[in-house]
């Protein structure tokens, strides 16, 4: 048999089990797995030596946002420095959010975001379509499922940029797609009542004695838990499939996990960063640096989201990033309602879910693999393209060293951001090796792509696992 690139000697994990084998590469795809592939070759394949590694299905990235127009600046990873980022994080594929401006449709949306990613990706991606506006937007969602984009989000909040759904909106979206065997993704938190405490503490008095931390004291627990239950009530009357999107507290993943024992179609990610800081940080130096949309909770928030994790009720981890540099982030001037809300997640999803999930024993190496490559790519459509070591399937693949650690320095790292919200840390799982599609994008935890090889990846039917 011939192949190109022969992965020798590793530990394959998948979600289901881990088995030494090696696996055979022929241009794209997987064409073999088994033991001495190297001796059965016909001619000289390239060799990558994985003694001693795992080697991993590429990492799905189903929440990110690239080169994003967002409060008052432009997110400043692009498809350049992000699609870079992805790569050395061992994520072949990302999915953004394609957002209509004003009255565009969304196919123009679209359109927008596919040229910022052409001539740039150097990993494949997909998109989202946000749904901005549900009455003008609704005769396109068809067209847009069609075209492989089958997953949309609405906003339960952000009425000032113009995003915000009404629960109206949501159900005929949720009863629409039910029909188009689509899926409705929701950043939930409950607008008017966020509304109330953020005007309630925006006050001069109030910002020069809590300063950043006031972004934690307007967001409590129930204003992610109220939206959550409204939209997985929804999603019970009507039959839609309903995906939370940034999944935050610890009440979130009890509401999720209820609404499923019931029968109701809802699935939910959560973060790295809900997982691996906590709000204590907002008090702190810098500590703007780290608001987020919804914000970092407590430590009992994170030990549930590691829980639902395990037990299945958050089903996937995404970056949600939204890279934003010191020089933007100090847009806030001690105003937290002013603060650019997001932060760079590509580089560090696998090693920060690696090294304290898998390391610290709450996952199995196989429950890190579900969660951050099998599972996305299921609940996407990606599914086995994507997401898994089959016969068949792109040859979509990262090597980690179980144990090796590596120090966060943003300066070495690919990301335009010019500090890490986990800086310092010593960390496990980071790329050593990754291809896409067959082709090497990171050897020797350098990057090796180009620009322009990362495509368009039209995805089938999403929803519940
Ligand atoms: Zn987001």
């Amino acid at each position: 048999m011939r192949f190109d690139t022969i992965i020798q000697g590793g530990r394959l994990v998948a979600a289901a089990e881990t088995i030494r084998a090696d696996v055979g590469i022929r241009g794209e795809k997987i064409v073999a797995i088994g033991k001495g592939l190297a001796s059965a070759q016909v001619s000289g394949a390239k060799i990558v030596d994985a003694r001693g590694h795992y080697v991993i299905p590429a990492g799905v990235d189903v929440h990110v946002h690239l080169a994003l127009p967002f409060c008052g600046t432009v997110s400043a990873d692009d498809y350049d420095s992000g699609t870079r980022a992805a790569a050395c994080g061992g994520i072949s594929t990302v999915i953004d959010f394609a957002i209509p401006y004003g009255k565009e449709t969304l196919q123009q949306a679209v359109d927008n975001w596919q040229g910022r990613a052409d001539g740039r990706a150097c990993v494949d991606y997909s998109f989202h379509l946000a749904i901005t506006n549900w009455e003008r937007q609704k005769g396109e969602v068809k067209k847009m499922v069609a075209q492989g984009i089958p997953t949309f989000k609405q906003f339960m909040i952000y009425e000032s940029q113009g995003w915000q759904s009404d629960d109206a909106a949501m159900y005929g979206a949720l009863e629409t797609l039910r029909d188009l065997g689509g899926m409705l993704c929701v950043h939930a938190e409950s607008s008017r009542v966020l509304n109330l405490l953020i005007e309630r503490h925006h006050t001069p008095a109030e910002m020069k004695r809590h300063g950043a931390y006031l972004h934690a004291m307007t967001r409590p627990n129930f204003i992610e838990a109220e939206a959550i239950q409204r939209a997985i009530e929804w999603a019970k009357v009507t039959r839609g499939c309903l995906y939370v999107v940034h999944m935050s507290t610890g009440d979130g993943a009890d509401l999720v996990k209820r609404a499923q024992e019931e029968g109701v179609h809802v699935l939910a990610e959560t973060c790295p960063q809900y997982l691996a800081l906590d709000d204590r940080l907002f008090a702190g130096k810098d500590g703007h640096l780290y608001a987020t949309c919804p914000q970092i909770k407590k430590p009992r928030d994170q030990q549930r989201l590691w829980q639902g994790l395990k037990s299945g009720e958050v089903c996937a981890v995404s970056t949600d990033t939204c890279t934003f540099s010191r020089r933007q982030k100090a847009m806030w001037k001690g105003d937290f309602t002013k603060i650019p809300m997001g932060m760079p997640g590509l580089e560090t999803m696998l090693p920060i879910v690696y090294t304290e999930g898998v390391l610290r024993r709450r996952l199995t190496v196989n429950q890190f693999v579900e969660k951050c490559c099998t599972a996305p790519a299921k609940v996407m459509g990606l599914f086995p393209r994507k997401g898994s070591l089959q016969v068949g399937a792109d040859a979509d693949i990262a090597i980690i060293h179980p144990t090796k650690k590596r120090q966060v320095d943003w300066r070495k790292m690919q990301t335009n951001c010019d500090w890490s919200p986990f800086q310092g840390r010593e960390l496990a799982g980071f790329a050593a090796h990754t291809f896409c599609r067959g082709r090497q994008v990171v050897e020797d935890y350098r990057f090796v792509g180009r620009n322009g090889y990362g495509r368009f990846i039209p995805r089938a039917n999403p929803g519940c696992l």
